[in-house]
């Protein structure tokens, strides 16, 4: 019950909400979300009084749902975004990607990428991502001056800082309760470390406690390469290495024996699924309903906007969900399931379903909605449906993260979008001098 002599934070009242709470999909009608600071004090239908609040936040004709989470990405690489794009993934690192970064990361590379990335995020609706990327302190700061929630992981393959210090300076700093930013390990891939860095990076976890993300089975080049060199696929592989289990995403699994999904499966080894990047690379479709029929926990990822192009779930899910129905005509995947892959069971792959991914008491307060007087949103036949394969993200006109407003009536709070567009634009313009 709620206080009634309490003044909280805010309340929020919403004509449609999807909580996400039981994930059934369930869109509800004239609910309130009660909210202290940062967290969800209660969530249920629209009282008479109201509870007293500092703040009382109207969304009618709007679709209010939990901030959708992105499990995989590399947000600077948004600066690289329309290079390359002719190419397949062994091509598009080798004459693009590699040479670039060599050339460009420096923090100030990292700060203006983050900050073009988090402005698309933000206008996406998304709250959390889990990033893979370098000077990974640099991005915690600009995810601390905008407000947003990130696992950062540090890559341990980094040549351009050195990740002990970054990961040191990361869990001292932040991964506690009630903050934002989540320390992590980044390995890039099992072609690109060694057995050696893949078992120092599983004692780091254990000993630190935190998670690993790493691009698994990307490939047919990368199974055959690693049959090559160690016998074995590279989920076997990582296995034996001790890369392995819940606190470790694997990212991709586009090529998985059944004894691969067999052994994510027994381990609770979570899977990030990212269906565009898969397609733009010609890597291939992920055996998505085998995982998800084994038990593996799926979420989705848009990897970097260089291999996308953009930062965008809404479009994920359509083309996620489309894909799967092409490879797999005699079986359905549901609305709902898919919708859950950006929010209750993406958290679940982040170890943080306990506090995010859903609109529930306890539950940080990151909160999205979508204004429904787009033309693509009538009639109102079916909402989940109509958020899965309809909506574009443009219609995000409001978002939360943290009991904050980041984002109100599609305007970014404190932030100047046109002084980061310029740094973008002079940043690209150093590329190929
Ligand atoms: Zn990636």
């Amino acid at each position: 019950m709620l206080n009634k002599e309490k003044e909280f934070s805010k309340v929020i009242l919403c004509e449609y909400l999807l909580s996400m709470e039981g994930e059934d999909g369930k869109v509800k009608q004239n609910q309130m979300i009660v909210i202290e600071k940062n967290k969800i004090q209660f969530v249920g239908p629209v009282s008479n009084p109201l509870p007293k609040a500092k703040e009382v936040i109207r969304l009618n004709n709007h679709l209010v749902c939990p901030g959708l989470i992105n499990t995989h990405t590399h947000l600077p690489m948004v600066l690289f975004r329309g290079l390359g794009d002719h190419l397949t993934l062994k091509g598009w690192l080798e004459e693009i990607i590699f040479p670039l970064e060599k050339k460009m990361i420096n923090p100030d590379f990292i700060r203006v990428g983050t900050e073009l990335a988090l402005l698309e995020l933000i206008k996406n609706g998304i709250t959390t991502v889990c990033d893979m990327y370098f000077h990974t302190p640099v991005m915690a700061e600009v995810f601390e001056s905008y407000g947003l929630r990130g696992l950062l992981a540090v890559d341990m393959l980094s040549s351009f800082s050195d990740w002990k210090e970054d990961l040191d300076s990361l869990c001292n700093q932040y991964g506690k309760e009630n903050q934002r930013v989540y320390p992590a390990i980044a390995c890039h891939a099992p072609y690109t470390c060694e057995p050696d860095l893949l078992k120092l990076s599983a004692e780091e976890s254990e000993k630190r406690k935190i998670p690993i993300a790493i691009h698994v089975a990307e490939t047919e080049w990368e199974v055959s390469e690693i049959k090559k060199r160690y016998g074995k696929t590279p989920v076997a592989h990582l296995k034996d290495c001790g890369v392995i289990g819940p606190h470790c995403v694997f990212v991709h699994c586009v090529h998985l024996s059944e004894d691969d999904i067999n052994i994510m499966a027994e381990t609770n080894t979570p899977l990030s699924y990212n269906p565009e990047s898969n397609m733009k690379l010609s890597s291939g479709v992920a055996p998505i309903l085998k995982a998800l029929e084994k038990g593996i926990v799926v979420g989705m990822g848009t990897d970097g906007a260089a291999s996308n192009n953009d930062l965008n779930l809404f479009t994920e899910m359509d083309t996620g969900a489309k894909l799967q129905k092409l490879k797999n005509p005699d079986k359905t995947i549901e609305a709902k399931d898919i919708f859950s892959m950006v929010t209750s069971s993406a958290a679940k792959v982040l170890g943080l379903s306990h506090r995010i991914g859903k609109i529930q008491t306890g539950f940080f307060a990151d909160i999205i909605a979508l204004d429904l007087n787009h033309p693509n949103l009538y009639p109102r036949n079916n909402l989940l449906n109509h958020l899965v394969y309809s909506a574009s993200g443009r219609e995000v006109d409001f978002l939360m993260c943290h009991g904050k407003v980041l984002m109100k009536d599609s305007e970014i709070q404190g932030v100047d979008e046109f002084r980061i567009y310029a740094e973008a634009e002079l940043m690209r313009k150093t590329f190929f001098q």
